[in-house]
């Protein structure tokens, strides 16, 4: 099995490196992954200038390949041909923090996955839910062991085409963790806060700050797993579309006079 390993957090993410580790052990890898932190750039498709694409020694010394296009390029460009034979599996991450709720749709660890999907590949994102104020170095490890474990059993099993896995990894050691749920996406709860500030022209400039978003633990759902110790599994489909409201806009009967 020929897997593609790519992140949103850049290609020399400890994230990265640990997963790439792990994944060896279940078939031949090839890494491609941004040369530089693109969290929370959504879905790309870069169409407006060149990819470039060149060789980089990971922190272990294996080889790899970087660009200066998004996770969702490095899919892209994977899956048309750069990359021979044609990838089977396409993971992304470790993503440093959880993404859950509304995050898969700005989250670049995501939507690489999301990409994969769309070319008709299995696509699994994985994250590491590592505390706020979390100080000192990431523990990788049991994230990337159990996404080893995860990728092996999922590539034997007849997952539909157009479905893409968010998995999040509770920050807990490996014995610790109680198993894996099956899950929906929960409600994030959002504290952005706009910040204005002037540069040294005296011309303003506007930050999106605030603190770090929280959620809702609902049972159930991707932010309740992670509460309660699991594993979440999340199946996402990128068909958006609100089923249940079309009778209601149907109903309102739009026209154009
Ligand atoms: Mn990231």
């Amino acid at each position: 099995m020929h897997i593609l390993l790519t992140n949103d957090d850049g290609i020399y993410h400890p994230g990265l490196s640990a997963l790439a580790y792990q994944l060896r052990s279940i078939g031949e890898l090839t890494v491609l992954a941004p040369d530089h932190n693109w969290s929370a750039s959504g879905h790309v498709k870069t169409l407006h200038r060149p990819l470039r694409v060149w060789e980089a020694d990971l922190a272990d010394g294996t080889k790899a390949l970087t660009t200066d296009g998004a996770p969702s390029d490095c899919v892209a460009l994977a899956l048309l041909g750069l990359v021979q034979p044609s990838p089977e599996l396409v993971v992304s991450g470790i993503n440093p923090h959880a993404n859950l709720g509304h995050d898969v749709t700005y989250s670049g660890t995501v939507t690489a996955a999301m990409e994969a999907a769309i070319a008709g590949v299995t696509g699994i994102a994985i994250s590491l839910d590592t505390p706020e104020h979390h100080e000192g170095p990431v523990d990788y490890t049991p994230a990337a062991v159990i996404a080893c474990r995860l990728a092996r059993q999922i590539t034997q099993l007849p997952l539909p085409k157009g479905v893409l896995l968010n998995i999040n990894v509770p920050y807990l050691p490996l014995d610790s963790i109680r198993g894996v749920a099956i899950t929906r996406q929960g409600l994030r709860v959002y504290r952005d806060a706009l910040v204005r500030r002037e540069d040294p022209r005296g011309r303003p400039y506007y930050w999106i700050g605030g603190e770090a978003p929280s959620g809702v633990a609902d049972h159930g759902t991707d932010i309740g797993a992670l509460a309660e110790g699991f594993v979440s599994i999340t199946p996402l489909q990128l068909d958006l579309t609100a089923i249940p409201e079309i009778p209601l806009l149907e109903g309102w009967g739009l026209g154009l006079d």
